[in-house]
């Protein structure tokens, strides 16, 4: 009743194309298809895309040699233009009410790929944190919608258990390991989640997976102070 008079006096618009929507949707069927979405053969380690033919299970050339803290990452849309118009969205113009519809891609995600569901109906879903200063900025932390969306599309329980301890240098110009030298230390664990991520496993839930060092330095946290099993990565985006 209240979405029907909502869609009367602000009628929803999609997020893409500008078509007017109902039910409280905002982004279009046929927008929501056309989305790149990621399917074999990515790379196992850290969801990297691979346009060619290629049989069984592969890893990329960056993951080859390389050892990760955390058990697997994986994207549900390609890097590619649309995909990160919307993250851009949900960022930095406060249009946080597509979370709901960018869930939907997350969940998907989750429910096709079997390394998800051998973590058990009881993973944890744990948004990235944003530092409390950036988080006052932009209004809302993007992860932590996402996550929260999710939850309630899964049944997956959802904690928003860890803290940026100091605020970090944007990522987006430095490399791999000026990344991982800026985030050491970046999180913490927040208290009272400790006793329910012992033993757990988690879905660390972020907006894009760049170089993964974001997810290896809370991979780490989670693992060191919270004492956590297995953490595998989901992203809505492999940039
Ligand atoms: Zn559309
Ligand atoms: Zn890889």
């Amino acid at each position: 009743m209240l979405q029907r008079l909502l869609d009367c006096f602000y009628p929803a618009l999609c997020e893409l194309c500008q078509k007017s929507l109902k039910n409280g949707r905002s982004l279009c069927t046929t927008c929501a298809e056309d989305l790149p979405k990621i399917s074999e053969p990515f790379c196992q380690n850290c969801g990297e895309t691979f346009d060619g033919n290629i049989e069984g299970h592969f890893q990329c050339n960056n993951c080859l040699g390389s050892t990760h803290d955390f058990h697997f990452a994986r994207a549900a849309l390609k890097g590619h233009t649309l995909p990160f118009h919307l993250v851009h969205s949900l960022k930095y113009r406060r249009h946080f009410y597509i979370a709901r519809e960018l869930a939907r891609f997350l969940a998907e995600t989750w429910k096709e790929d079997d390394r998800f569901r051998q973590l058990g109906a009881n993973a944890i879903l744990i948004p990235v944190p944003l530092h409390w200063r950036r988080q006052q900025t932009r209004h809302a932390n993007q992860a932590f919608e996402l996550a929260r969306e999710m939850s309630k599309l899964t049944g997956l329980p959802f904690r928003n258990a860890l803290k940026r301890a100091r605020p970090t240098l944007t990522q987006t110009k430095l490399n791999r390991k000026q990344r991982l030298s800026n985030l050491h230390g970046a999180f913490q664990m927040k208290k009272r989640h400790l006793p329910h991520l012992r033993r757990a496993n988690v879905i660390l839930i972020d907006d894009v997976f760049t170089t993964g060092a974001t997810a290896h330095e809370c991979t780490r946290v989670l693992k060191h102070q919270g004492k956590a099993s297995k953490v595998a990565i989901l992203t809505l985006v492999r940039g």
